[in-house]
C-alpha cells in the first residue's frame, strides 16, 4: 500500500510543472504523526547533509501555510538592494506539502531544488569569520575595544589592508563589510557574557576577571542601590601621581542600555590633559548613592580629599574634589 501511494503521488507531483532538477520525495507516514516535527527534522537533516543553508522559518504565504505548505528558501534568497554586500536572489529551496487526500496515511511531498546561484554553499567558510585574515580580525577587535565607531573601523581596516599590500577589494579576507565588523563585535560580546542575566553576568565579571579593578561593588537589591567603582592599575598610578591638586568629575548619560549614569573622575596631567582615574556606575542619581561611592573611593587618593563639593545643578560638571 505504502509503495502504491508513493508511486501514485510521485507521478502526480512530477506533472505539476516543476523544474526537472527538483528532487521530489514522497513520505508516507502514520496518520497521527506530528507533521511539523517531521518537517523540522527533515530540514535539519538536509541542512547538515547537503551543505545546504536553508532558512528554518516557513516563508510560504499565509494562505499557502493554511493549506499545509512549508517553504524554506536559501539564506541568500531575497531581493538585491544597493546596500547588499553579498550575492542575493538565490533560488534554491526546500518545500513540504501535506496531502490530505489519503485518508489512512499522512502524506508529505518534499521538493528539493539545490541549484544555488551567486554563491557556493559547500564552501565551509561561507559567511563565517574564518574567512577574514586573523591578523585583520585582531586589528578590528582592538579598534572595537577602543570604542571606535563602526564607520571609522571600516575605513581604518581598509587602510590597514592596503598598507599590507592588498588591492583586490573583492577579497573578503582583507576587505571586510560592515556586517563582518558587527559579527566580530557580537563574538567579542559573547565571550564576555558570563550569564544570560545581565546582573549575574556583571557580578561574575566583577568578582572574577576584573576583581583587581574593583574598588567597590554593591549589587542592586530592593534594599541597596547599584554602585560600581572601577579603577585599573594605570588609573591608580595616575591618581597617585596627579591627584594631589584637583580632581574633576563628569557625569555622562546614555552610555548603557539601562540608563545608569556614568561618572568619570579626571586628573590633569603635566601637559594639561585630562586623564580618567576612576569610573563610577550608579543605579540612580541620588546624592546618597554618589556619596557612598565617593566615600569608598577616598582611600585611593594620595592625600585624603578635604572636601567634596557636589554641584548637582550643573549638567556635566557634577562635582570637584579639592584636596
Ligand atoms: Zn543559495
Amino acid at each position: 500500500m505504502e509503495e502504491f501511494i508513493k508511486t501514485t503521488v510521485y507521478k502526480e507531483e512530477r506533472f505539476k510543472g516543476n523544474k526537472k532538477e527538483t528532487d521530489i520525495t514522497v513520505h508516507v507516514l502514520e496518520k497521527d504523526l506530528d507533521a511539523c516535527a517531521f518537517i523540522q527534522q527533515r530540514l535539519t537533516t538536509i541542512n547538515t547533509s547537503k551543505d545546504a543553508n536553508f532558512r528554518t522559518v516557513n516563508s510560504a504565504s499565509l494562505q499557502n501555510q493554511k493549506n499545509g505548505y512549508f517553504l524554506f528558501s536559501c539564506k541568500r534568497s531575497g531581493a538585491c538592494t544597493q546596500r547588499s554586500q553579498r550575492a542575493k536572489g538565490c533560488k534554491a529551496y526546500v518545500s513540504f506539502k501535506k496531502r490530505t487526500d489519503w485518508l489512512n496515511k499522512l502524506v508529505i511531498v518534499e521538493r528539493l531544488y539545490t541549484i544555488h546561484s551567486g554563491h557556493d554553499p559547500s564552501s565551509s567558510s561561507e559567511g563565517h569569520l574564518e574567512n577574514i585574515s586573523q591578523e585583520l580580525v585582531k586589528h578590528i577587535q582592538d579598534l572595537i575595544s577602543l570604542v571606535v565607531k563602526p564607520d571609522t573601523i571600516l575605513l581604518k581596516s581598509h587602510e590597514w589592508s592596503k598598507e599590507q599590500g592588498h588591492t583586490d577589494l573583492n577579497n573578503r579576507a582583507y576587505f571586510v563589510t560592515p556586517k563582518d565588523i558587527e559579527n566580530i563585535r557580537t563574538c567579542m560580546m559573547r565571550k564576555n557574557q558570563q550569564h544570560k542575566d545581565d546582573a549575574t553576568s556583571t557580578s561574575r565579571l566583577l568578582e572574577g576577571p576584573f576583581k583587581d579593578y574593583v574598588i567597590f561593588y554593591q549589587p542592586y537589591s530592593p534594599q541597596t542601590d547599584l554602585v560600581i567603582v572601577l579603577q585599573t592599575l594605570s588609573m591608580r598610578d595616575n591618581l597617585q601621581e596627579y591627584g594631589r591638586d584637583i580632581v574633576f568629575m563628569d557625569a555622562t548619560h546614555g552610555v548603557n542600555q539601562y540608563g545608569f549614569p556614568l561618572f568619570t573622575l579626571l586628573v590633569r596631567d603635566s601637559h594639561g590633559h585630562g586623564i580618567p582615574v576612576t569610573y563610577i556606575i550608579l543605579g540612580n542619581e541620588k546624592q546618597e548613592t554618589l556619596h557612598l561611592a565617593l566615600e569608598e573611593l577616598k582611600p585611593t587618593f594620595p592625600v585624603p580629599p578635604r572636601n567634596m563639593n557636589l554641584r548637582r545643578n550643573l549638567r556635566c560638571f557634577t562635582a570637584s574634589l579639592r584636596t
